[in-house]
């Protein structure tokens, strides 16, 4: 009756205004990176579920029998005193393949947890250090780091969930994101010598060192389209943050496990984060997993992590996010983000002969199509014409995202040059129709 119709609302909502008015689509199967609706219809996907984290792919047995065997040897036990073996090999797992120093790690439910977590890591540092002033958190304008209440903090960017969660916790500082298709400083590269990297030290001296815990930001950031800052950026925000002696978290979230054709986007940059926090392809998206890690200086001075949580360090999802790594190390699926995302950006770049296309770009295989609505000036492009052309894909059978002013692709890391090219043919039909 009512009750049971009503029953579902709060899931409609969560899918987003623009498909409820047009009438639900329920995914019922997904097999490598085609998913299925339950008519049948089948689609393309384009961004490896929402917000990309199905780097294996759709269907993937094994994954399905990792959480099946560990379920069955040992479901859960509880992270108080006491390790399970999953956990313990995954940490192994991930210190061989992390960045660096980073070699201490911690497991929780999903990104938004992994970001709670670094902060309050970083704190203990702090804290244990004898620097207990140090709260505040400096992130960027464009930035997303998780729905949680310190990740939404960091949270830069203009849409409404920012805005109805105000007034943030005291100690949200943000800086300007090195966005250079529109430089937020009006510079260009090289002449600007990084000007919205260096201005990270003006802030600081500002808002006082002494107060300032951490510097978080994704190497890659997804807020206006997945911009790659030039090669200097991470290296001048390391320093500085070396400077005045604050942790710097690299949050990977969307990044890691070889979305970027590395396996961590860190490595692009060539420099050591403090912190890190991973989460979607840690296992593929097939059961929810966050992680944490720091390096041993950052761990060294805590004597105890104050940060008892029901599910941290779950056996099962710990089980799943090796057997989803060790996928990803054989099939090579990292050096095939490097080789197809090549050619899908190579395929791509003809767009920008269209009156409406900006910039063509990407790291691996997550790329973007910038829109403008004048070449010249970078005037603004609208919403509403993106959403357009996200629904027309959707109908051609492929479905991809929206994201700042651009349209953005990140298909699992499985995917072959047949769907690209694909891919590709939808995206052209789309534009050259909206552009109508
Ligand atoms: N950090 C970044 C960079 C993200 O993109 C996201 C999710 N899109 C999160 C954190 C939060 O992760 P989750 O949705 O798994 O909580």
């Amino acid at each position: 009756g009512e009750k049971l119709a009503a029953a579902t609302n709060l899931i409609l909502h969560r899918t987003g205004q623009k498909e409820i008015q047009e009438g639900i689509t329920v995914i019922v199967k997904g097999e490598g990176v085609w998913v299925y609706d339950q008519d049948g219809t089948q689609y393309l996907d384009m961004d490896s579920g929402v917000t990309r984290p199905v780097h294996a792919g759709y269907g993937r047995e094994e994954l399905a029998r990792a959480a099946y065997d560990q379920m069955c040897q040992l479901a859960y036990f509880t992270p108080m005193q006491f390790a399970n073996v999953p956990a313990i090999k995954l940490s192994e797992k991930l210190a061989q393949i992390a960045p660096g120093e980073i070699n201490n790690f911690t497991f929780e439910c999903d990104g938004s947890e992994a970001v709670e977590t670094a902060m309050k890591l970083a704190r203990h540092y702090h804290y244990y250090r004898g620097d207990k002033a140090r709260f505040k958190i400096i992130s960027r304008r464009g930035a997303y780091h998780g729905v949680n209440g310190i990740g939404i903090r960091a949270l830069g960017t203009v849409m409404p969930m920012r805005q109805m969660m105000e007034p943030l916790t005291p100690g949200s500082v943000f800086i300007e994101s090195p966005y250079c298709y529109r430089c937020p400083c009006n510079l260009k590269y090289p002449e600007c010598e990084i000007a919205c990297a260096r201005d990270l030290s003006r802030i600081i001296e500002f808002e006082g060192p002494e107060y300032i815990s951490v510097f978080i930001g994704e190497p890659i950031q997804q807020g206006f389209g997945a911009f790659k800052p030039p090669k200097e950026y991470w290296q001048i925000i390391r320093e500085i943050c070396d400077k005045y002696g604050i942790l710097l978290i690299m949050d990977e979230v969307i990044c890691g496990f070889g979305r970027t054709g590395k396996m961590f986007a860190t490595e692009h940059f060539n420099i050591q984060p403090d912190l890190i926090t991973m989460a979607k392809g840690i296992t593929s998206g097939y059961v929810p997993l966050g992680a944490v890690g720091c390096t041993g200086k950052v761990l060294e001075p805590i004597d105890i992590f104050n940060h008892l949580h029901t599910y941290g360090n779950h056996p099962v999802p710990c089980a799943v996010g090796l057997e989803n790594i060790d996928i990803i190390i054989r099939e090579k699926l990292v050096e095939n983000s490097a080789e197809m995302g090549k050619y899908f950006l190579e395929a791509l770049k003809p767009l920008e002969q269209h009156p409406s296309v900006g910039e063509v770009r990407g790291t691996g295989l997550w790329l973007a199509v910038d829109f403008t609505m004048d070449k010249k000036t970078r005037a603004p492009y609208p919403v509403a014409n993106l959403l357009n052309m996200v629904a027309r894909a959707k109908q051609k059978g492929a479905i991809i995202k929206m994201m700042g002013m651009a349209l953005e692709f990140a298909p699992p890391l499985i995917i072959k040059k047949e769907e690209i090219d694909l891919a590709v043919k939808v995206i052209e039909q789309c534009i050259t129709e909206e552009e109508k």
